[in-house]
Parts: C-alpha cells; sequence; structure tokens
C-alpha cells in the first residue's frame, strides 16, 4: 500500500510522506483518513443543497468537526476509530440525503435526479475496500497543482478551526455559523468549476472563520476558568507520585484535578497544557504543581523521566516507546493502537480517571528535569491590565519593537533559528508569543524592560487570538488605523493544521510581511506562493543575521 501526506512541517524530504509518515502515520491510517475526508465532503454536498430547503441536520456539524479534528497530525493512530467513523459518516450522509431528496419531491413534485459526484455515491460495508478506496481519493487524486495546493490549504485550515470548535463543543458550546462554513468549504473542494480565485476568497473567509473559532474559545476558555493571570509557573517537582497532562482540553484538566483532590497524587502538566497554570480556576488546586518538561516533540525523553502516567487530551502524540508506552493513556479523539484509552463523559458526568488514578498510586515521584520558574499569563486581559506600562515605555523609546514569534515547535534543527533569533534581539525589543513556539526561548534569561518580561506568553496556540486583540488594543492607544503602522514584526513558525488556520486568521486580519518557518508548506505551490507574497508580503525566514536586522529595521 503506498500514501501520501504533506500536511504538516515535517513531512518527509519538505515535499511528502509516501511510504510511512515522519510522524509515525501508517499507510494504512493515511488512507482511511483520506477516504473519511472524502466522505466527509460528500455529506457537505448534501448538507449544502438541503440547506436551501431549509433543513438544518443538527448531527453534521459536531460530526464533521470531530472527524477533521482526528486527521490532524499526531491525533489519532488507530485504523479501526477510522474504520468505525467512516461507517458513522456513511448514515451521518444516508440521513441527510434522505432528508433533501424528501424535501425536494415535497417541493419539486418530483425525484431529486441531479448528478452527483462520487463522494457523494460510493459505499463499501467491507473495510478492505475503504483502504483501496481511500489510496485513490488523496491529495495527489487533484491533477492541477494549484487547485490542489489552495483545496489542501483550505482543508488544513479548516481542520485547524475545527480543533478549536471542538474544545469550545467541549465546554458546552456551540456556533451554527461555524459549523456551516465548515461544509461549505468542504463542498467546494469537489466542485470542479471552481475558480482559482474562488478559492483564495474561500482561503480568506477560512481565516476570518478562524479568528472567530479562536474569540468563541477564548470565551469558553475564560468565562469558565476566569482570565488568565500573570503567573510565575514551577517547572520542578515535588516527591509525590504524580499525572502528566497535556494536549488542550481544560475540561479534562479539570476533572482530573477534581478527582486527584486528597489523593496525595500531583499533576502537572507538559507541551501546549502549560498555559492552563496562569487560570485562576485551577489555582486552587494545592496538588497542582507546574510544568514538567517542553514541547511535545521532547516526550519520549521526558515521558520516561516522569515516571507516571501520562493524560494525551489533545494533540500532539508521539509513537511511545515500549519502556513508556504502558503509562501513556488517551481521551478524546487521541488513540494509540495499544493505549488505554479514556471513555468520554456521560451526560451530567465526569470522564472517570479512576484508572489512571490508581496507576500513580504504583509509580515513583517524577525525576527532576529542571528547577526554578517560568512567566506565563500574558493572554489579552493581562497584557491590557499593564497597557499603561507598555504604551509609556514604548513612548520612551524603551521599547523599540515586538516581534510575534507564535506557533509551533518541532524536531529540525533549523528551528534553534527562534532560540539565537530570541538571544540576539537587541534589549528593547519584546517578544510576542503564544503555541509550543515559546520553548524554543521561554527559558532563556532575556530580562525584563521596567517590569515587563521580553517574552509575553499569551498561551497556546488558539492564544494567539489574544496577540491579535493586544495589537488592535496597541494601535488603538497609538491612534494608528492598522497594526501594520505598529512596530509590530511576525516570525511565526508552524508544525501542523491548527497553525495553519492561526496563520490565516492573521493574513485575514492584515497582518504583512510574516516570516514564516522553518521551512513554508510543501503544499503551498509556486503560484499559490506569489499570491501569498504579492498580497501578504510573506516571506520565508532567512539566516538569523539577515532576519535581525530586517526585522528591528521593520522590514
Ligand atoms: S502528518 Fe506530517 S509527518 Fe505525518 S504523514 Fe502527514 S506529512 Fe508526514
Ligand atoms: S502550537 Fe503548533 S504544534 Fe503546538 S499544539 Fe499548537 S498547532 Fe500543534
Amino acid at each position: 500500500m503506498s500514501m501520501f501526506c504533506f500536511q504538516c512541517q515535517e513531512t518527509a524530504k519538505g515535499k511528502g510522506c509516501a511510504v510511512r509518515g515522519v510522524c509515525g502515520k501508517t499507510d494504512e491510517v493515511a488512507n482511511l483518513q483520506d477516504l473519511l475526508i472524502y466522505i466527509l465532503k460528500g455529506i457537505s454536498v448534501y448538507a449544502g443543497e438541503a440547506k436551501e430547503f431549509g433543513i438544518q441536520n443538527e448531527r453534521i456539524g459536531s460530526f464533521i468537526t470531530k472527524s477533521l479534528f482526528s486527521t490532524i497530525t499526531n491525533v489519532s493512530f488507530v485504523p479501526e476509530d477510522f474504520e468505525a467513523r467512516i461507517r458513522e459518516a456513511f448514515e451521518v450522509r444516508e440521513d441527510i440525503k434522505k432528508q433533501l431528496f424528501e424535501a425536494y419531491k415535497a417541493e419539486k413534485g418530483r425525484d431529486y435526479n441531479k448528478e452527483l459526484p462520487d463522494e457523494c455515491t460510493w459505499y463499501s460495508d467491507d473495510t478492505s475496500d475503504f483502504r483501496v478506496k481511500g489510496a485513490s481519493t488523496g491529495i495527489l487524486s487533484i491533477e492541477d497543482e494549484d487547485i490542489r495546493s489552495l483545496k489542501e490549504l483550505l482543508t488544513y485550515g479548516l481542520k485547524g478551526i475545527a480543533a478549536y470548535v471542538e474544545h469550545v463543543y467541549v465546554l458546552g458550546e456551540k456556533n451554527d455559523e461555524i459549523f456551516a462554513f465548515l461544509t461549505e468549504a468542504l463542498a467546494a473542494t469537489v466542485d470542479p468549476d471552481k475558480t482559482v480565485d474562488e478559492l483564495i476568497a474561500l482561503v480568506m473567509r477560512c481565516g476570518e472563520v478562524a479568528v472567530q473559532a479562536m474569540a468563541l474559545l477564548d470565551k469558553a476558555n475564560t468565562g469558565h476558568y476566569g482570565h488568565p493571570e500573570i503567573t510565575e509557573v514551577n517547572i520542578g517537582v515535588r516527591k509525590n507520585p504524580g499525572i502528566l497532562i497535556s494536549g488542550h482540553d481544560l475540561r479534562d484538566l479539570e476533572e482530573l484535578l477534581e478527582q486527584t483532590r486528597g489523593t496525595g497524587i500531583d499533576v502537572y502538566t507538559h507541551g501546549e497544557m502549560l498555559p492552563a497554570n496562569s487560570y485562576p480556576f485551577f489555582k486552587k488546586y494545592d496538588h497542582f504543581v507546574g510544568n514538567y518538561g517542553n514541547a511535545w516533540w521532547q516526550q519520549k525523553e521526558e515521558f520516561e523521566k516522569f515516571n507516571g502516567p501520562i493524560l494525551m487530551t489533545t494533540n500532539c502524540l508521539v509513537p511511545p516507546e515500549e519502556s513508556y508506552k504502558a503509562r501513556v493513556y488517551t481521551t478524546g479523539l487521541v488513540a494509540f493502537p495499544g493505549c488505554i484509552h479514556i471513555e468520554d463523559r456521560k451526560p451530567g458526568e465526569q470522564k472517570d480517571f479512576s484508572v489512571i488514578i490508581e496507576h500513580a498510586r504504583r509509580c515513583k515521584a517524577p525525576e527532576e528535569l529542571e528547577n526554578g520558574t517560568i512567566s506565563g499569563g500574558f493572554a489579552h486581559e493581562a497584557v491590557m491590565g499593564v497597557a499603561d506600562k507598555i504604551v509609556e515605555a514604548v513612548k520612551k523609546g524603551k521599547i523599540s519593537r515586538f516581534v510575534v514569534m507564535a506557533g509551533c515547535d518541532g524536531r529540525h534543527k533549523e528551528r534553534e533559528y527562534y532560540t539565537k533569533l530570541a538571544r540576539e534581539l537587541p534589549e528593547d525589543a519584546v517578544i510576542l508569543t503564544a503555541g509550543c513556539a515559546k520553548y524554543r526561548y521561554n527559558k532563556l534569561d532575556l530580562g525584563d524592560i521596567d517590569g515587563i518580561p521580553r517574552v509575553l506568553d499569551a498561551g497556546q496556540c488558539n492564544d494567539s487570538y489574544s496577540l491579535v486583540v493586544i495589537a488592535r488594543k496597541l494601535a488603538e492607544v497609538f491612534g494608528a488605523d492598522d497594526i501594520n503602522e505598529l512596530p509590530i514584526s511576525y516570525d511565526i513558525a508552524w508544525y501542523e493544521q491548527k497553525a495553519v488556520a492561526v496563520l490565516l486568521a492573521l493574513l485575514y486580519l492584515g497582518a504583512k510581511g510574516i516570516r514564516l518557518g522553518p521551512t513554508l508548506p510543501a503544499f503551498i505551490s509556486p503560484n499559490v506562493l506569489k499570491v501569498l507574497v504579492e498580497k501578504f508580503d510573506i516571506k520565508p525566514i532567512g539566516t538569523v543575521e539577515e532576519d535581525l536586522k530586517a526585522i528591528m529595521a521593520g522590514e
């Protein structure tokens, strides 16, 4: 069997994974994911037509959201999960088809007889057919390189939006407009008549909807857990056994903290869960100790040393080593063959983490990796709380530039660029960050400017929204017409599809001159790149020396 996937920054040779994913995804899973997306497109075609008859199918939004999220890099590695999801996709498709056909007949007085694409009709109840079909429906089935590039850019943006919307959904909120956009955009990728210009317009709308999704998630998170506060987060360990929680799902963290209260077991965050330490709600738990380790890609070494069980709530899961695999638990959409999966919560109940808690009781305390603290909690409310200080520092020339270094971390050696750049920025430059890119420099001693730390960490990758709120507020304060008039530069690192959504959001908000690294996406064709350069002045990163000079000169 063969596969093709180029959706993340670490794709093989910077071109595409064709035998097995660098991330550990097998060809089997890759092909099943391709088929799942194919059927989602068929569902979306029906949903688009059904909308014209006033039909709203409640099940579709949530199903498409979860399905898209499940195909993001480092989420699920289990073929059986995708088989089950494809079978469910057939049911969902049948359901909306039936509703559409009935409504059509009732209104037109005749049977529905329009020609439908294969995405709407292909079916098999034999799972071995799924793999074969998946292999022929993937990315390379689109021949035109620019159309393929735009459709994939759009699809990856949708995956990112789906991830953020799923977190909102978990907190009991939703937005039908966003669901509607997911189906509209997926259906558009099936339409053979869509022109390059129409697809570019859809990509831009994807950025707009990504902003909506991040704003909604910001509202849901802060509504439930309060506004992040400026916090010194402990990075050392205590002597109790611990549970390590990673990913982005704050509700899982809440329930884990509740269930471990009074058990003598400590809870630590890893990777993208670090910002949870800054939410006031979680500070009431004495056994919530701090953050352990670094970004996702260092988990092999760090999970080994943690000694206790690890709960992965969302991506990014790296295929675990046998030596600690029995300590890795997954939940939500994350799954890995052989790891115990914690089932979803039943209505009105919490997830049951008792098996992890029992496991922790048998474990040694974590081995210390480092000690001390790192600063966090510089989301929009907290930054606005010190806005006067910031404005004064800018006016007095003590802050000459803000450099947005948000995004992702990853394995590639080229990412040392970000550590070097952070270290070598002049002392009057302030870094605004969000996402796991921060681990490249958040433990450097970069000092502060009149009490304002030189690295302001807004939180998870979805909290990049906070950076935009901050930029807009600064523009208001300084009377600038748009954020590009401010002394702000963007040097963004990407890895997976949530970062694609964040990038499109920044473009929609008018950020110009973004440097993107460590390499440009393999799925961007030369012509699409030309458009991005012409419209937004996007550029690849260069050497640290060149970029440093250009950034400080406002280029
Ligand atoms: S997600 Fe990335 S590493 Fe994994 S198969 Fe796709 S391109 Fe390769
Ligand atoms: S910052 Fe990037 S790599 Fe890290 S979780 Fe977010 S999107 Fe994934």
